[in-house]
């Protein structure tokens, strides 16, 4: 099971799964309550959010924990990615205040908005034991957003070496998986890492 109550997320983990045969049901369609995540890394809250579903379902669950990490912002919004968006989760409204913080700290100029997405993915298995990966992508910060594919702040997320943001990209080319390559997301990046280790192509 996908432990996820977030839409972005839960397709792009069934398609990541998809070539390795693996049929997913999500948390939110087996209404399971979302544990808090206290955690204070990515890691932790993958793992917070993976061992409750895989104790409450008694299933293989998988879970994602992920955020965007700007650099001007001293690494904000972070594991509080999420949160930035408030209850209504409202991504504009949470890229215009990274966008306000960036022109208050003088970031105009590309080689001052760095950025980051990082995902750590972790299964949890009902005999209790974790396999836990990590994986970044690194990038710019555009403004105004550009594209309307994806989720989150996709839109306003240039990847190094490429010309078109998350926004602009196909769920596809935002994975880059094989054969048109090595991983291109972060948690593309990350479940090429989990692949290898636990997962066997159909
Ligand atoms: P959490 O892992 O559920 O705490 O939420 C992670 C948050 O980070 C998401 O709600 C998005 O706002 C953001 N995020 C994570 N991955 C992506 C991505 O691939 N694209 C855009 N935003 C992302």
């Amino acid at each position: 099971m996908i432990a996820t109550h977030n839409p972005g997320k839960l397709a792009e983990m069934k398609e990541l799964l998809a070539p390795y045969g693996i049929e997913a049901v999500s948390a939110g369609e087996l209404g399971l309550a979302e544990p808090e995540e206290t955690g204070n890394n990515f890691r932790s809250n993958a793992a917070i959010k993976a061992i409750a579903a895989a104790q409450a379902t008694k299933l293989a669950a998988f879970a994602d924990d992920s955020g965007i990490v700007v650099d001007a912002l001293d690494g904000a919004p972070g594991i509080h990615s999420a949160r930035w968006a408030g209850p209504s989760k409202d991504f504009t409204a949470a890229m215009t205040r990274i966008e306000r913080l960036l022109q208050e700290r003088g970031a105009t100029t590309p080689d001052k908005r760095k950025a980051h997405f990082v995902s750590a993915l972790c299964v949890a298995w009902p005999d209790d034991h974790c396999e836990e990966v990590e994986a970044r992508v690194d990038g710019t910060l555009v403004w105004p957003p550009r594209g309307t594919a994806g989720f989150g702040y996709d839109p306003m997320f240039l990847p190094d070496g490429h010309s078109r943001t998350f926004g602009e990209m196909t769920s596809i080319e935002k994975h880059g998986l094989p054969p048109l390559g090595l991983g291109l997301s972060h948690r593309a990046r990350a479940f090429v890492k989990l692949a290898e280790i636990c997962l066997e192509p159909r």
